[in-house]
Order: structure tokens, then C-alpha cells, then sequence
């Protein structure tokens, strides 16, 4: 599927493959815009502004992604959620 970086809002290619990691730079297009974001993190210059994901609208088999990747970020997982979410209510 097409994403939009979270960073820089270019549209690049995520390909989600069951039971392999998660592209090392998701959600962002590049370890460029990755690092920019991990650094406004730091700078406490970034505030969550969006609402948390929607999990009882997760599926089993949705669920099932997340908890596979416990070692990504609460911000990845976040990310992922909505994007799954997104793809839910947009089919
Ligand atoms: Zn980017």
C-alpha cells in the first residue's frame, strides 16, 4: 500500500510482509525524516495532537500485527493502528 511519510508527506511504498519486521524508518519515507522527528521528540518540541487510535475497532487479525511488534515505539503503534484503521473504514 501507498503511505504519506509522517514527516515529509511524500508518498512512498510500505509493504507490510507477515512475521518480518516493520521497515526500519516506519513510519517515515527515509532515515532522514526519521531522525528529524526522533529529534523534535527529544526537543519536546513535538505534542501528540491527533487522538489515540480506535483498538476496539481493531480485528482480530489486526490485533494480532500490533502485538506482533512489541518492540516498536508507542508512536509506531499508533501509526500502524490508525493506518490499519484507515484501511477499514475506507474499503
Ligand atoms: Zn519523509
Amino acid at each position: 500500500m501507498e503511505l504519506k511519510c509522517s514527516l515529509c508527506k511524500t508518498t512512498y511504498e510500505f509493504i507490510y510482509i507477515k512475521g518480518e519486521p516493520l521497515p526500519p524508518n516506519f513510519p517515515f519515507c527515509s532515515k532522514r525524516c526519521k531522525s528529524i522527528d526522533l529529534g523534535k521528540w527529544l526537543n519536546e518540541e513535538y505534542c501528540i495532537s491527533t487522538p489515540l487510535p480506535k483498538t476496539e475497532k481493531l480485528t482480530e487479525i489486526e490485533r494480532k500485527i500490533l502485538t506482533e511488534f512489541q518492540d516498536l515505539t508507542e508512536f509506531q503503534k499508533e501509526t500502524l493502528a490508525r493506518l490499519l484503521g484507515d484501511e477499514v473504514e475506507t474499503e
